[in-house]
């Protein structure tokens, strides 16, 4: 035929399927690594501005979720 057998084409296109594959594992554990990255950016970023004023006392405090002033005790 062309020089190539059958079996050759199959054994190509394990070697490019495997490739192919591989380079998308890499591709998408590098993604995921990125996100991972990205979202403890954030996350510490969201920490920064979750800070709260009372309106009573008028003291910024980190919002720990008590939802109560850390000075004067009346909530947010
Ligand atoms: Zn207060």
């Amino acid at each position: 035929m062309f020089g190539f057998s059958i079996g050759k084409i199959i054994v190509l296109a394990a070697i490019i399927a495997a490739v192919w594959y591989g380079y998308k594992f890499v591709y998408r554990l590098d993604q995921n690594r990125k996100r991972e990255a990205e979202k403890s950016k954030l996350k510490k970023t969201e920490t920064i501005n979750k800070m709260v004023k009372c309106p009573s006392c008028g003291t910024y405090a980190v919002d720990t979720g008590a939802a109560r002033c850390g000075v004067c005790g009346s909530p947010y």
